[in-house]
């Protein structure tokens, strides 16, 4: 090892030893080792001044967090982008309010629509003959399921409402005065005001007997996996049935079941043309009921109560919707005898919780009933405001 090295090394030595001398004789002087806690936990037992400082930064931190808890309490928070919620979202913003929030669970708005209706499908203003008299901002003529989408696609557009789309709101709580909405992801809202508008048709009708497992991909609830040529039984009595199998018919082998013999519930146009598609292409099986559906060679074998029975490629069950019991049930809302939510000028019991749609009637309203029924509540928190 070469001297110069030697005296380097022997240099830096010193000097460590010295800083280590002078930061040990600081410390006998200032007193940092008087006692275990104070030579131990540091900064906790700097002076006077450091101590108020870490209480100020604490105090203004928790000020912080409660400006933006109050920042992120909504006025209104709508549950489901459908007519109805769609219809409230413009309401709202023609009402001149802003801190509002539409929550969709689908990743598009208006499923039930995109769903269940079949492409290129007539949309009726005055569906089941209920006469509508628009008393808000958004309106329609007859039209078609392509114009409505593009229509409520336009109206969410111009009026700026971006919907938080793969939210699944699954209950409403009141708690301190606000409501506290909590969603499948595990996120926390808040609002002072909730409209619920998710419809009936997340949950369609099921038959009473049971669908043998194996059938689960060829009895529907819609007409979206239908192909052309295939053999299919649509079962229900109202509209969406009898639309689903007029316009089936044409390229599939149809045949339509309803309980009864009269097609008592359907409007005009669809009369009209149920006679005209039953005159050419499309069967019927009237007046009859299903007892049970069997496999029969993995496709459904369909059993009648007159005692006979055939096999089709698909069952379709057209027979509307169920209320969505449990989420009603969750968000604590009284409901009637029949399982409705029981409201006043579309308030629930709980006040500041609204229920607008489908979801309040039995055998479901319809597109022009609901965008009212927005109009009208967004008019009533308004009031109240
Ligand atoms: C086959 C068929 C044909 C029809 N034809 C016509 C017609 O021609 N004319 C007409 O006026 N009406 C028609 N209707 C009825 C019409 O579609 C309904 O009356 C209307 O869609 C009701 O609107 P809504 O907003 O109450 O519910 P929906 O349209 O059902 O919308 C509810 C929305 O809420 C969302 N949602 C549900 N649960 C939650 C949750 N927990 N969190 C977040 N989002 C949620 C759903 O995904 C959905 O997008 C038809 C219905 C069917 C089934």
């Amino acid at each position: 090892m070469n001297t110069t090295l030697l005296i380097t090394m022997l240099f830096v030595s010193i000097l460590i030893g010295l800083f280590g001398l002078i930061a040990f004789l600081w410390g006998l002087k200032t007193g940092q080792f008087d006692d275990e806690k104070k030579f131990t936990h540091g900064v906790l037992f700097d002076g006077p001044e450091a101590l108020k400082e870490a209480i100020k930064k604490q105090e203004k931190k928790q000020i912080l967090e409660r400006i933006k808890q109050m920042e992120n309490i909504y006025d209104i928070a709508i549950i489901g982008a459908g007519p109805g919620g769609i219809g409230a979202g413009i309401e709202a913003k023609k009402a001149g309010f802003s801190n509002f929030i539409l929550f969709e669970k689908s990743p598009e708005h208006s499923s039930t629509i995109r769903k269940f209706y079949k492409d290129g499908k007539r949309v009726d203003k005055d569906y089941k003959g209920q006469i509508v008299d628009f008393k808000g901002n958004v309106t329609f003529t007859d039209t078609s399921k392509e114009d409505i989408l593009g229509l409520f696609d336009k109206l969410l557009e111009e009026n700026q409402i971006s919907p938080k789309y793969s939210t699944d709101i699954e209950k409403v709580e009141f708690q301190n005065n606000i409501f506290k909405l909590s969603s499948t992801n595990n996120e926390v809202f808040h609002a002072r005001n909730v409209i619920i508008a998710i419809g009936k048709m997340g949950q369609p009708n099921k038959p009473d007997y049971k669908i043998p497992p194996t059938l689960l991909k060829k009895v529907l609830y819609n007409v979206n996996q239908i192909t052309a040529g295939e053999k299919v039984l649509i079962v229900g009595g109202g509209n969406s049935a009898v639309e689903y199998a007029i316009s089936l018919c044409e390229e599939t082998d149809t045949t339509l079941n309803y309980r009864r013999k009269e097609f008592a519930r359907i409007n005009e146009v669809n009369a009209k043309n149920l006679q005209e598609a039953m005159a050419t292409k499309l069967k019927t099986k009237l007046g009859v009921n299903i007892t049970h559906i069997q496999d029969n060679n993995g496709n459904p074998e369909v059993f009648y109560d007159d005692g006979s029975s055939e096999v089709f490629d698909k069952v379709v069950y057209a027979i509307g919707g169920a209320v969505p019991l449990d989420f009603l049930k969750k968000c604590n809302i009284q409901l009637d005898e029949a399982n409705l939510p029981i409201t006043k000028d579309f308030e629930s019991s709980i006040p500041n919780l609204y229920v607008i749609g489908d979801i309040l009637s039995k055998n479901g309203a319809s597109i022009a009933t609901a965008l009212n029924q927005a109009f009208d509540t967004i008019a009533r928190i308004k009031s109240k405001s």
